[in-house]
């Protein structure tokens, strides 16, 4: 089976990982501030807080931020749940603002319609969390000119984004948000096996994100409640967790990053290849925004109209076929928690309407252009036979 997405380890990779577990410090060494570092050089932006996922950097950046009961925070449905569920940990009631029909991502048009309305209620958000979808970024100078006249604070789940631009800045810098959230599950475009990262130029934020990683704990003289009682006095001042990310992973973290350009390039070339090959199916392909560099976590396609045949046919043709298409995402208000929240169908339709076409293409570094061909010519023989009306499994 030829996968959606795949990590790719070098032999470098290895050595680094099996360098951090012969060396003193398997957690809390000073391997994790190496991968902070690099993280917030390559973003040019002053603190980059390591997590052990993007989940548990989501759920910090809701709590560095204030974010509790009463509170209303706004996402996109089309994303993973984590995009949601980081502030329902935190007690807040979830709403969505519906896509933009050509980039997937949350519309500004639909936030901004929706934040007048708000307004008339008295039911502003508090916290707007804008996803990167695809690895592409939303248009962050809309929405924090927006963030800015409504006083909401603003997240940038970019989990699919790291090394992605908008306006020829990274993703990451925090010029128009208040933290960027990277992953590194290994389906994403760098890799530490499971990790996340927090970004921040705002100091106060990241003290507070490095404390609700570690229990709620702190050493720092400067912050302490009570007089020192001795080196090994510590003060818990907040309800944290371990939300910690180990050496072992972030040793693998650092060095998949020195990679990062050779990944997205390689990345490109892949998606140039399939805007290509596919050009003349009866299908709509990614579209990237004049002002945004995409990472390219995925390729996502859309059945049209034209096709006479349904998404679900073609996955379990491909699928059979061997090639491991997959679909992203399943909006999130149609899960069965979200809809016990007040949430239903209908509520959302170019989230729906895409979720209905949607399959994301094999796309990923090691992925070759044999294989890339292969994918393409199943997709074409299975499309070919749909619109003649006599479709047959592909050899
Ligand atoms: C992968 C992903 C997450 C969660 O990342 P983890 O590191 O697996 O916790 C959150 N948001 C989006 C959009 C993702 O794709």
């Amino acid at each position: 089976m030829i996968p959606y997405g795949h990590q790719h380890i070098s032999e470098a990779d290895i050595q680094a990982v099996v360098a951090v577990l012969k060396s003193d410090w398997l957690t809390q060494g000073p391997a994790v501030p190496r991968f902070e570092s690099m993280l917030a050089e390559h973003c040019g932006i002053a603190h980059a807080v390591a997590f052990n996922s993007a989940t548990s950097a989501l759920h910090a950046a809701c709590m560095a931020l204030e974010i509790g009961p009463g509170d209303l925070v706004w996402t996109s449905p089309n994303t993973f749940v984590a995009s949601a569920n980081c502030a329902r940990y935190c007690g807040a009631e979830v709403d969505f603002v519906d896509i933009d029909p050509l980039s997937y991502n949350l519309s500004t048009v639909a936030l901004e319609a929706k934040l007048v309305q708000a307004q008339r209620q008295g039911r502003l958000p508090k916290l707007v969390i804008a996803v990167h979808f695809g690895g592409q970024s939303c248009d962050m100078t809309a929405i924090g000119a927006l963030a800015r006249r409504y006083g909401f604070k603003l997240i940038e789940d970019a989990s699919h984004a790291i090394g992605a631009r908008w306006e020829d800045t990274p993703v990451g810098a925090c010029l128009h948000s208040d933290i960027t959230v990277f992953s590194f599950h290994p389906v994403k475009v760098i890799t530490s096996a499971e990790g996340g990262m927090a970004m921040t130029g705002d100091g106060a934020l990241a003290e507070r994100l490095a404390m609700l990683r570690s229990h709620g704990t702190t050493r720092d003289p400067a912050r302490l409640h009570h007089p020192d009682h001795g080196g090994w006095y510590y003060e818990q001042q907040a309800l944290g967790y371990n939300y910690r990310m180990t050496d072992v992973h972030a040793a693998l973290g650092a060095s998949q990053m020195t990679r990062l350009d050779v990944f997205l390039n390689r990345r490109r070339e892949l998606v140039e290849r399939y805007h290509h090959e596919l050009a003349q199916l009866p299908l709509r392909l990614p579209h990237e925004h004049s002002s945004a560099r995409s990472a390219w976590h995925l390729y996502a396609i859309q059945l049209d109209d034209a096709a006479s045949m349904t998404r679900r046919v073609l996955y379990d043709r491909l699928r059979a076929a061997g090639i491991g298409v997959n679909v992203h995402y399943i909006p999130i208000h149609l899960q069965p928690y979200y809809r016990q929240q007040g949430h239903a169908e209908g509520s959302y339709p170019e989230a729906e309407r895409y979720y209905r076409r949607a399959l994301s293409l094999p796309l990923y570094y090691g992925l070759e252009d044999a294989q890339q061909d292969r994918v393409i010519s199943v997709l074409r023989q299975c499309l070919a036979g749909s619109t003649r009306g006599h479709a047959r499994m592909p050899g």
